[in-house]
């Protein structure tokens, strides 16, 4: 297949072939049309399958009808370090070239303040790690009841890490008609239990 094939909207498309991609990876050929049509995914994948984009790309897709409001991102990445935060971030820069999303980072190591301000500008698509989510939301600055798609990331590293109780809270912030993509490099069963209660009725993909 080539990307053109793919549900995505022409102006990722031209993003993706800008970037001199000319054919989609097993991933994001088998989850793009899944998370374009609003189905939970649960991936099995490592980094370096292409995994980033296989969602990335359909949430700019999905993200040009609406728009943010205060306070209330419209989407959320939860990844457990800053690099992969950061990497991600990079990503929607790349594939959003001919968009206008408004993309943040909450990240350790960055101003609250600037964080605040973009926050409260309204944004597209947040990018977290755990710990520094919960700061803001304890703080009453960041709202998630409006999260129309969450993304779990890197799950078996955030359980390597002790983050699944801060992943628990978040997730319980946000209403239960999200859609939730969930992926991970292994499946052993702490993660696959976890995956069971994040997710609901979700096509799981193994690359
Ligand atoms: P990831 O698994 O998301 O960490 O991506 C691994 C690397 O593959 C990144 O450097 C991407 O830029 C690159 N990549 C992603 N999608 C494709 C594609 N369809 N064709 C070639 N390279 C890609």
């Amino acid at each position: 297949v080539a990307f053109a094939e793919l549900p995505l909207s022409p102006k990722v498309i031209k993003a993706v072939e800008d970037a001199g991609y000319t054919e989609p990876t097993p991933i994001q050929e088998q989850a793009i049309p899944h998370v374009v049509a609003g189905k939970d995914v649960l991936g099995i994948a490592q980094t370096g399958t292409g995994k980033t984009a296989s969602f990335v790309l359909p949430m700019i897709t999905r993200l040009e009808r609406g728009r943010a409001r205060a306070r209330m991102p419209r989407t959320l990445i939860l990844e457990p370090t800053r690099e992969l935060a950061a990497q991600v971030d990079e990503n929607f820069q790349k594939y959003g070239i001919h968009h206008k999303l408004s993309v943040a980072l909450l990240i350790g190591g960055v101003s609250f303040d600037d964080q605040n301000r973009k926050l409260e500008r309204g944004v597209d698509v947040l990018i977290a790690t755990p710990g520094r989510l919960l700061d803001h939301t304890e703080r009453g600055k960041l709202l998630l009841n409006g999260v129309e798609i969450l993304v779990i990331d890197e799950a078996d590293r955030m359980l390597d890490m002790g983050f699944i109780p801060d992943i628990e809270r978040i997730a319980g912030l946000i209403p239960f008609t999200r859609q939730t993509l969930f992926f991970s490099a292994t499946m052993p069963p702490e993660i696959a239990s976890l995956a069971d209660k994040f997710l609901s009725a979700p096509v799981r993909i193994e690359v």
